[in-house]
């Protein structure tokens, strides 16, 4: 845990008490605070008195003797509209922030120089932020992963001067970070997203430029309008910035051509063919900004190049299961939207054998129509089957299979016995899980579980079966 001393002998409100609002309170109470804290669940209130936290409703508190309000993430600061403890914050003059401030003045405080790589980015944080700690740790250093990944922030270790802090940070935790200045700040691309949360695109974009605003160098992905205006405006003041692009060559910065990774136009840092869980042009940009923020820390191409290439990726996301001979079975159950699964058919030029469907979101698959000549057949599951029926319909073979348990068993049978050079059984459902699994974790974890048991099946070598 990393202590907080910034507000030791002061009255700090916190409320909010999942994983990381729980954290926040001992890390609080650690460093000398006087924590009152409040959710408006029970199970929250329970946990924290459990923990010795003191736990009591903050509509019956004397805000003139809080020093701040600690909000976890989650809780609506601005939109749709803030909630009622940010509204009582506020209307006492009271500063609103969240648990990556409090790790940031607690840093200014101890050890300055502890270096700090901060990762934001509409899609592709996780793996961008697990790719770099895998780097920096086949490099040798203290590495500490965490925020919006992993471990709450404050779960850390404590800061040392030479402890390398890989955090990812949603648009909810760099709102409430206004000291916010890593070593490296990584902007990996901006595409709307979460705007019930954010009010509007421009709102949002400014939220995310925050947090390469005042970082030391800035390392920003320009294939897309937004970022590419993020990255012109910090160039235009003189301030150290690295741009990266998986679309276009760039002279200066670094870019991906194909699977290939280059510095400053000509010089190969490392290749990301050999990895599986790798594949697509949207890894090439999380590889290529990876490799640049990790460079400016001091690690060399060969050490990239290497730990690139050991890199086990994250499940659930083109997550590599095992293979049948040349059927090869991906789990791409984090793709809840058309857009990530658009990612996953981009990635195979065809014979795929696809697992779709669950709670559908708007506009179904029908972005998706200029892939389904890659699509061998296609296996339903879900609420949405009659939909997604009807967009097939005429274009790509299908079978209603209701479950998961079917749809494996279907497309196992079709993809081992197919012609193609390399059938590939990919659970992509471009739908939330909902109607049939808590969540999309529960879902991966399922259709790895059955993969596994399929008989004759070899798991990768990368398998990350839990
Ligand atoms: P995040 O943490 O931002 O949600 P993840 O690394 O967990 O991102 O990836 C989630 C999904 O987003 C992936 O399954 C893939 O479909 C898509 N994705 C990953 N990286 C990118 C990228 N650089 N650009 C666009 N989409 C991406």
């Amino acid at each position: 845990m990393i202590p907080i001393t910034s507000f030791a002998g002061k009255r700090v409100a916190v409320f909010g008490l999942g994983g990381s609002g729980l954290v926040t309170a001992e890390a609080l109470v650690a460093g000398g605070a006087d924590v009152v804290a409040w959710d408006d669940g029970e199970a929250g209130r329970a946990k924290a008195s459990a923990a010795g936290i003191r736990v009591a409703d903050l509509r019956a508190e004397d805000w003139s003797r809080i020093a701040a309000l600690v909000l976890s993430p989650g809780v609506p600061l601005t939109h749709p509209e803030p909630h009622w403890s940010a509204k009582l914050a506020q209307a006492a003059g009271v500063e609103i922030i969240g648990d990556i401030e409090l790790f940031c003045r607690e840093r200014a405080k101890v050890a300055p120089d502890a270096p700090f790589v901060a990762i934001t980015g509409t899609n592709g944080k996780s793996t961008t932020t697990a790719l770099i700690a895998h780097i920096l740790k086949a490099a040798g250093r203290d590495v500490q992963m965490g925020g919006n990944i992993g471990r709450a922030i404050l779960s850390l270790d404590p800061l040392t001067p030479e402890r390398v802090y890989v955090i990812e940070c949603s648009s909810f935790q760099i709102d409430l970070a206004p000291s916010l200045a890593p070593t490296v700040g990584v902007l990996l691309n901006l595409t709307p997203d979460h705007l019930d949360r954010h009010g509007t695109m421009e709102h949002y974009a400014a939220i995310k430029e925050r947090l390469v605003a005042r970082a030391k160098l800035a390392v920003i992905g320009i294939d897309d309008d937004w970022t590419a205006a993020i990255a012109a405006r910090r160039a235009e003041i003189d301030r150290p910035v690295v741009e990266i692009s998986a679309t276009s060559l760039l002279t200066e910065g670094v870019h991906a051509e194909g699977t290939r990774l280059y510095r400053d136009g000509d010089q190969l840092i490392a290749d990301i063919a050999g990895n599986g869980s790798l594949r697509g042009q949207h890894n090439a940009q999380n590889a290529a900004v990876a490799a640049a923020a990790v460079a400016a820390l001091g690690v060399d191409d060969a050490t990239i190049a290497g730990a690139i290439t050991s890199f086990v990726g994250l499940p659930h996301r083109m997550e590599e299961v095992g293979r049948i001979g040349a059927t090869l079975f991906i789990n791409d159950s984090k793709a809840t939207n058309a857009d990530s699964t658009e990612k996953a058919l981009a990635a195979f030029p065809g014979g795929i054998h696809w697992i779709v469907g669950g709670k559908p979101k708007e506009g179904g698959i029908a972005s998706l129509a200029s892939y389904f000549p890659r699509i061998a057949h296609a296996y339903l599951i879900g609420v949405s089957s009659d939909d997604f029926a009807a967009t097939l319909e005429g274009k790509v073979p299908y079978t209603r299979c209701e479950t998961l348990e079917n749809a494996l068993t279907a497309a196992t049978a079709n993809a081992t016995r197919s012609a193609e050079a390399q059938p590939v059984v990919l659970l992509s459902p471009a739908c939330a899980s909902y109607d049939q699994f808590p969540n999309f974790e529960v879902r991966g974890d399922r259709f790895r579980d059955l993969v596994l048991a399929l008989p004759g099946l070899i798991p990768a070598t990368s398998n990350k079966g839990h």
